[in-house]
Parts: structure tokens; sequence; C-alpha cells
């Protein structure tokens, strides 16, 4: 994006200046001028770690203007180089462009908040024109230092259950107002990841307590400011520090006194109704109505022709599909094409295609190449916000590497479960309105390593992707459990991005119980940051540095150490499945991304939306 605005400003530009050159006098020689600036300074600067930095470059060609050269745009970061192409930040220094020198205004070239550590963005003109570093060169940096963030203490509202707020809640209280809110000790990039709306009361000193102190006598108030030094006041609590004599002087003004905890809480322990803080998801009557329209024989249906049970039409012509590999030709063509006409019949929907390369793993050098299918309902209010089911459509058999002709690779579980969800919930989902875009996308190149998802998340770069749930192995149960286990993946806790993808597993848990689909499936939360699905190409920092996106994967239980027997063979058919467990998720899944996306028959979307939070 930002490459096309220089080109543009190229083309301005050189028109400009080659008419104002052919009329200048002797102009004054002047060597050629890279200028790059951090916030607006030429640096070195410091920021807070999850604070936004905004690098801009521009250049005077001087008297080389218009001589072809060599441009780069690099930056040393605590994790290697990166530089900008026309991909964006990549890995690694190269080119940006060859292109005869010209007058550029200041551009935007990187606009995100950084990780901690110590960055230098280098702008670079080589007017030896052969794409490697020597000399004569002219160019300017500006050095980032990213400083990392010290634990405060935070008012943070809460817009839903305290438990989604994902954040080290120390404190649940209610204001003079009658609002309530989360007392908070967090750094302000967890604050900031978490999507909140925060206010810092301090910055915490190391071991201390604070105590939380409220009176019957509002004069109280006003004499405790005067000897003590209060951090806060909500119009009810007053919060200090916990050090010296200050809980003996609150004591003798009137104060009633609570040691704030010092150990996270999840639930609130201090001065508030439980059941106020305990506001659920408010059930919509079109989500309701959406459940009872997902139909197990619908859902069996799919899985049935997607993985060569039975017979479908593709083109007009009867086929059958034994095999989704990747590398099959034909038979992943057909079912490319399935889903394709599928999709294209559904109301509303806009159907596109999306081509990908790309190589096994790092070690090899087996190219791939496929077709991700996306069909595409757009929002009603907030087109821009995109809310993504996704799931894979190629399949694998280990055992036989004769992709036609050969042994089939039926994947009914691995995954035509999760491509079936997909239409189903499309099907139904196409005759109602959301605020937000919904996109249901069929991958292909999963199992070579999610090379399709891979290649889309670069594709999708910079589009503002607020969910994605990941459909992979839904169908296969035979713990005998009542109800099954079912699992819902996140990264890891230490990661900073389990924040983000907590909220939508914590979603997914309550509207199961929202809309009492509890008796079919017990939903546990894995925070195992499992990288074997293709919501993990949402959580790639090469792509998205730390703006990775929210992601989860929607999974069956591992009684069977996910399907080890039939999975990847000839044996992974419909016949093993658990139907009614299948559609189960199928109902969890819709009715999450219809909160996600709101509804519009309710009053609005499941507030993820906020995402961008700020200091008050
Ligand atoms: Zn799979």
């Amino acid at each position: 994006m930002k490459i096309k605005k220089l080109m543009r400003l190229y083309f301005c530009v050189t028109v400009l200046f080659f008419s104002v050159d052919a009329f200048a006098a002797e102009a004054t020689p002047s060597l050629p001028t890279p200028d790059i600036k951090a916030n607006g300074q030429d640096g070195p600067i410091t920021v807070l770690s999850g604070t936004p930095v905004s690098i801009t470059a521009s250049l005077e060609p001087g008297n080389e203007s218009g001589k072809l050269a060599d441009w780069w745009l690099a930056c040393s970061s605590p994790v290697g180089w990166y530089s900008l192409n026309s991909n964006g930040w990549t890995p690694g220094i190269n080119l940006l462009t060859q292109y005869p020198l010209f007058s550029v205004s200041p551009v935007e070239i990187y606009s995100a908040s950084l990780s901690a550590g110590d960055y230098a963005f280098y702008f670079l003109v080589y007017m030896n024109p052969n794409a490697i570093v020597d000399s004569p060169y002219y160019y300017d940096f500006v050095q980032v230092h990213v400083a990392p963030d010290p634990l405060v203490l935070a008012r943070v509202e809460v817009p839903g259950k305290l438990q989604y707020l994902n954040l080290p809640v120390h404190a649940g209280l209610v204001d003079g107002s009658g609002v309530y809110y989360a007392l908070v000790i967090a750094t302000r990039t967890q604050l900031n990841a978490a999507g909140v709306t925060y206010r810092v009361i301090d910055e915490c000193p190391p071991d201390t307590d604070y105590l939380l102190a409220s009176s019957g006598n509002p004069d109280d108030y006003g004499e405790a400011a005067k000897v003590v030094n209060v951090l806060y006041d909500d119009g009810h609590w007053i919060i200090v520090r916990d050090i010296g004599t200050v809980d003996e002087i609150l004591a003798d003004i009137g104060f009633d006194l609570k040691l704030m905890s010092d150990e996270p809480i999840t639930r609130v322990s201090t001065g508030v109704d439980a059941a106020q803080m305990e506001a659920t998801p408010a059930k919509l009557p079109s989500v309701s109505e959406m459940i009872g329209k997902v139909k197990q024989e619908a859902v069996n249906t799919y899985i049935s022709q997607l993985s060569g049970e039975s017979q479908v039409t593709v083109e007009g012509e009867p086929y059958t599909i034994k095999n989704r590999h990747t590398d099959s030709g034909t038979p992943i063509q057909k079912a490319t094409q399935y889903i394709l006409d599928k999709l294209k019949g559904m109301k509303g929907m806009t159907v596109s295609t999306h081509d990908w390369t790309g190589k096994e793993r790092k070690e090899s050098n087996i190219i791939h190449k496929g077709s991700n299918i996306i069909g595409e309902l757009k929002g009603k209010e907030k087109s821009s916000e995109i809310i993504i089911m996704i799931a894979h459509l190629d399949s694998i058999n280990k055992f036989d590497e004769s992709y036609e002709g050969g042994k089939a690779a039926p994947g009914a579980d691995d995954n035509a479960s999760g491509c079936a969800a997909l239409l189903a919930a499309a099907e139904i989902m196409s005759n109602y309105s959301f605020q937000s875009t919904i996109r249901f996308i069929f991958t292909t190149g999963e199992e070579q390593g999610t090379r399709g998802s891979m290649a889309y998340v670069k594709e999708v770069k910079g589009q503002n992707i607020v969910a994605v749930l990941n459909l992979d192995m839904i169908a296969y149960s035979t713990s005998g459990l009542t109800p099954p286990t079912q699992h819902v993946k996140t990264r890891h806790i230490d990661d900073l991005g389990n924040l983000k993808d907590m909220i939508i597993a914590n979603l997914y848990k309550d509207v199961v119980t929202l809309y009492g689909l509890d008796s079919s499936l017990n939903v546990v939360i894995k925070q195992d940051s499992d990288v074997n699905g293709d919501q993990s190409s949402f959580w790639d920092k090469t792509v998205f540095l730390d703006k990775t996106i929210p992601a989860v994967w929607v999974i069956e239980d591992d009684y069977s150490n996910f399907n080890k027997d039939n999975m990847h063979t000839v044996d992974d058919r419909l016949k093993t499945l658990n139907m009614p467990y299948c559609t189960a998720q199928v109902k969890a899944t819709l009715a999450t991304v219809a909160h996600l996306a709101g509804s519009t028959s309710a009053s609005g979307p499941y507030p993820l939306n906020v995402m961008s939070s700020q200091e008050l």
C-alpha cells in the first residue's frame, strides 16, 4: 500500500520536476539527502512498548535527480533485519526498488507499536544500481529505543463479564455513580492489547499493597485528602498505598478499610454485587432461530459429498470426490469447484478465488500450488470489520502418494467436517443481516504446513480482521462422556496474543451455555499455542509484527489423540464420525460468529471492536 503511494508520488513529482528543470538556470550542485524520522523527530527517541510509532521517509535528490539508483528502506530490530518491499516489511535486507531519484515528500513507512528493544530505521540510496549494497551511497537513519512497560494500577471499565477482561484483576468495585469497574495491575501493553478502556491510577512500586477505603460520612473524604496521599477517589472508594500508619489514620477518621488482594482474583471479592458483574451476552432471538436451522442431515450430506461417499454434480457433470490432496489435480479442482458452486448459490454471497504458491517447508524445495475459496457476506454497518470462519478443504493419505486413481484420501473428519460446518453456516447466515462482514474461507495446502492460509494472511494484511475461528476436525469423539469434551485452542498465556484469543474462546463457551448447547458439548479452552492449524497463520508475528489477529481453533476432544488411527488414512470416513457432536459445534460456531458480527436484530456487535483502546 505504502509503496504504491510512493510510486504515485513519483509520477506526479517527476513530471513537475522535469518541467521546472527545463527552465531552471544553473542549479546549485547539491547531494541527495534522504531523511528518515520517528514520530516526526530525527531521534533517537524512546517510547514504551505498546505505544504506536510512526516512521516517515523523505528525499531531496539534489543534483543526482533523475539518475537510476537502488533504494533501500531497512530496519535493524531485536529479531534481526527487516526491510520494506512490495510485500511490506519482510525479514532480511531486500531492495525496495530501482528507480531514478526524485523528490519525495515525507511518506509514512511504518505505523504500529514495537516490542521492547532497540531499533534503527534506515533510508539509503545507492547510486550504483546493481541491487547490492556498495558505494557511493547516501543515507539517513533514526534510532528508536522501545522501553519495557512497568506495572501500573489501573481502573478498567468492564463491558461484559469480568473474566472477559483477561487481565490480572485485583478487585471489582462500584463507584459513587453506581458504575462497576475493575482494579487491574498490568502493563500498559497488556491493557492496550486487552482492548479495554482504562485510566492509570499509580505506577506500582515493588512490593506495594493498596488499601481501599469507604465511609458513610462524606466529610471524611476531604479529611483523608488532607492527611494521606489519595491516589484515586471514585466517589465511593478512595485508594491509597498501604504504607506506614496510613491504615490507622484512615480508621481514626472513620473509614472502613479493605486490603486490595495482592494476588489477582478472577471474581469480585470486594464491595460489589457479584450478579451485577456476571452479565452474560444477551440471548438473541435471531441467533436462536439460526441455530434452529442447523440440521444434522445437511451437515451429514456435505461431509458425505466431500469425502466421496456420495456423488456431486460439478459444472453439470456427476463426480465422486475420492481425494482432495492439494497436488491431486482434477480431484482437488472438482472439490474446489463444488465449494465455489455452493457459495455462488447463496444469497448476497460475494465469491472469490485466491491462488497461492508455496514451498512445503523451510528445508524443502517442493513447490505447491493451490486455490483458497472465499465467500463474503458484507456487513451492513461496520463492513470494514471482518469476522472469519476458516476450514481447510484439502486432505491427505500419508500411506499413498498416488493421488488420482490410487487410494482415496477421504478426509471426512480432517477436514470435510470443518468445510461442512462452513457451508451449513453460510447457507443459513446468508439469509440474515450482520453489522460486520463475515468471510467463509476454504483453504488448500494446509496439510503441507498451512500454505494456503499463510499466503492468504499476507494478502489481507492491513484489513481490520477482528476475529478468526478455524474449524478443523470437529466430528470424532469416542470418549463416551456426557456431554463430550470439545476444545477451543488459543495462544499460550505467555503470549500477549492470548488475551485477544481468549475473548473469542470465552464468548464461544458462554454462547454454548446461553443457547443450551452445553448438554451436547463440554467446552474446554486449551491455551497451548497449537500451530498445526490454519488459525496459526493469523498469529504470525513475521506478518503482523505485534498486531496479530485474534484467532482460535475449534476442534474435537483429544481422547483418541485426535483421531490418530484414522487421520491421514483411507479410513477417515463418515461412518466413524459422531454427527450429533459435529452438528452441535456447527451451531456453537455459527452462534459465536453471529454474536461477534452483530446480528442486526440485536442491539449491537459483541464489544470486540474496542481493540483500539485509549488511556483516559
Ligand atoms: Zn486438518
